[in-house]
């Protein structure tokens, strides 16, 4: 139980734009620049809660791929030990940008950052696996996916590898993760939806498949005490009618409407489905506030002024 003093928690998951914007290469210069606007309103946030950032990992996995797909001169590898690549590179950029942040308003000596390099477990029987439907990595042409070792899937720019993306059952270092929020560290973790793995007694194998960042961010929310679930993301919030002229930004929705508005379609699987699925376990569940909204409006939508809150 929380005294009446104590800080709330506040997670923010931070989408793919955080470090690459739409239009752009992604240089490591850009992604540095992109991650000051996100990081800067959460070292001033940092004053009033306890921080957990989790991350997307989208275009650098892919990136990865493609790198070793243009080369056969090492050995390949799987797409956990990505993931987990991922996190550190991710977790480094997001962790040195905070760092200098807080440095810049003066508080960095009461601060402690750390970047936990996470496992989520997920289930074998998941049907997610007889299912892959995530696509990741380099475009190909048809003749080209028909070469590859993997199962693919025909997209709206070609051809592209499909992994599972099986739903998060647990964090592994979800008592770690609480122990360090209540020393009051900032905690960076659960980066591209966590690792993920399948454990059998006490082994953990890694599979090849990704778990949606926002789910696994539910989660750990769910499994940390998380106060405040917040998902930055490039659009405003969650939109009816979304990309038609009359498209409407929700600002505040209960959860009967939303689940709604989910059966609906009015959210794409893949890319704002899973944020409003995840808001909802969050709200159903002892989550306060969960809040959706653009990464340069993240302190706005904490003050009510900006975003989608979705309430009981
Ligand atoms: P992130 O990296 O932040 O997870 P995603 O691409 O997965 O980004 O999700 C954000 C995208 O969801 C938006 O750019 C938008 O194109 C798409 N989207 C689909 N349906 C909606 C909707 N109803 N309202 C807002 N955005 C939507
Ligand atoms: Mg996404």
């Amino acid at each position: 139980m929380k005294t009446k003093t104590e800080k709330e928690i506040l997670l923010v998951a931070l989408g793919g734009n955080a470090l690459i914007r739409k239009g752009q290469v992604g240089t490591i210069e850009e992604q540095f620049q992109n991650l000051k606007m996100s990081i800067r309103q959460i070292a001033r946030l940092s004053e009033e809660y306890k921080i957990i950032i989790t991350h997307g990992n989208g275009p650098q996995v892919g990136n990865l791929l493609l790198q070793q797909e243009s080369c056969n001169a090492v050995p390949k590898l799987p797409l956990e030990i990505l993931v987990a690549q991922t996190q550190g590179q991710i977790g480094y950029m997001i962790e040195s940008t905070l760092d200098s942040e807080l440095r810049k308003m003066g508080v960095i000596s009461q601060k402690s950052l750390v970047n936990l390099i996470t496992y989520v477990v997920v289930d074998e029987n998941d049907p997610a696996f007889q299912n892959p439907s995530k696509p990741v990595g380099p475009f190909y042409t048809e003749a080209k996916a028909a070469t590859l070792p993997y199962p693919t899937r025909k997209t709206e720019k070609g051809y592209r590898r499909v992994v599972a993306s099986p739903q998060p059952v647990t964090i592994i270092e979800k008592h770690e993760i609480v122990k360090l929020i209540e020393m009051d560290f900032i905690v960076i973790c659960c980066g591209g939806g966590g690792i993920p793995v399948i454990k059998k007694g006490r082994t953990f194998t890694g599979v090849n498949a990704v778990i949606d960042k926002d789910l696994a961010s539910a989660k750990l929310a769910e499994e940390v005490g998380v106060d405040i679930l917040l998902i930055a993301s490039d659009v405003d919030g969650a939109i009816l009618r979304y990309g038609e002229p009359d498209q409407e930004l929700l600002r505040i929705v209960t959860l009967d409407e939303i689940t709604r508005y989910l059966a609906e379609g009015h959210f794409s699987p893949g890319s704002m489905g899973p944020k409003i699925e995840a808001a909802i376990q969050f709200i159903q569940g002892n989550g306060k506030r969960a809040l959706i909204t653009s990464i340069e409006t993240i302190e706005e939508s904490i003050a009510g002024k900006a975003g989608t809150e979705i309430v009981k």
